[in-house]
């Protein structure tokens, strides 16, 4: 299967994206019952950056990326992105995912079986109240950003897994973003594939500027994408800091092991 390639050529046309914004998270705590599964966990992403999540199953990753989404309600702390709160415990903010404006492509790229591509995509833009030509306009830019416009008319069942997992992150993109996150997103895919797609992601990214939370186990994965990694575990951030600095500079034994620099 061939990789998909970004064209540099489709620089002319213009894809209007939200105003860059930044991230920042302050003692997000989270309880299920009596587990604390998220404690004090702080984090920031500055405009257009990629911070990643990166630990173990069972660390928090998924439970802070649908916090910032609005899936889940935290029971502390805070969420801000650019000059709007997203939540904040002390004085009951809590503004609604669909308020929220973030782009999600959660694990298993959940895309409806049961409607064509570019009904997929534009199911934001339909939510949002878009006139017809506009939304035909923008889930035609979009699809081509991801390299789809061929498959538009298909449904998912006759795409390849790569493919399916690129109409998941054109519909997060359909709607302007002012955040995209990201979770687990390759761990449907084969190895070769996977180091592809990676790459062209982060083309991708890089071209829209979209601050971006990307979530994953894999280090080397973390190491290749991210201008930050907040490294996790059981539900707290043990050191965050760009990648090089969490490689060649660990700041406890368990990063270092983690990140496969002890020894
Ligand atoms: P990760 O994404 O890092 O693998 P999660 O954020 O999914 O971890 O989960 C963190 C912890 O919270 C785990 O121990 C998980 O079992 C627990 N957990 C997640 N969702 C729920 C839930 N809805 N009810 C109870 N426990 C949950
Ligand atoms: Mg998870």
């Amino acid at each position: 299967m061939s990789s998909p390639q970004l064209s540099w050529a489709q620089d002319a046309f213009c894809l209007e994206f939200a105003p860059m914004s930044d991230l920042v998270i302050t003692n997000l705590t989270k309880k299920f019952g009596r587990l604390t599964v998220l404690d004090n966990v702080s984090v920031t992403a500055s405009d257009g950056q990629i911070l990643t999540l990166l630990g173990p199953s069972g660390c928090g990753k998924s439970t802070t990326l649908w916090s910032i989404a609005g899936l889940l309600r935290p029971d502390g702390g805070s969420i801000v992105v650019g000059d709007q709160t997203l939540f904040n415990h002390d004085s009951s903010a809590f503004l609604p995912p669909e308020r929220r404006d973030c782009g999600v492509v959660f694990q298993s790229y959940a895309v409806w079986p049961h409607m064509k591509v570019r009904d997929n995509v534009g199911y934001p833009l339909r939510l949002r109240r878009y006139k017809p030509e506009a939304l035909r306009r923008r889930v035609d830019e979009v699809l081509e950003l991801v390299d789809l416009s061929d498959q538009a008319d298909r449904f998912p069942h006759q795409l390849s897994g790569g493919q399916q997992q690129r109409v998941a992150l054109a519909r997060a993109l359909a709607f302007p973003p002012r955040l995209l996150l990201l979770d687990e997103p390759f761990s449907n895919l084969d190895a070769k594939l996977r180091e592809r797609t990676r790459d062209w992601l982060l083309q991708l990214q890089r071209k829209i500027g979209v601050t971006t939370v990307f979530v994953t186990h894999d280090q080397d994965e973390a190491l290749a994408m991210s201008d930050r990694i907040a490294v996790m575990s059981t539900g707290t951030v043990r050191q965050i800091g760009t990648p090089e600095q969490i490689y060649n500079d660990p700041a406890d034994l368990f990063v270092a092991d983690f990140v496969g620099t002890s020894n």
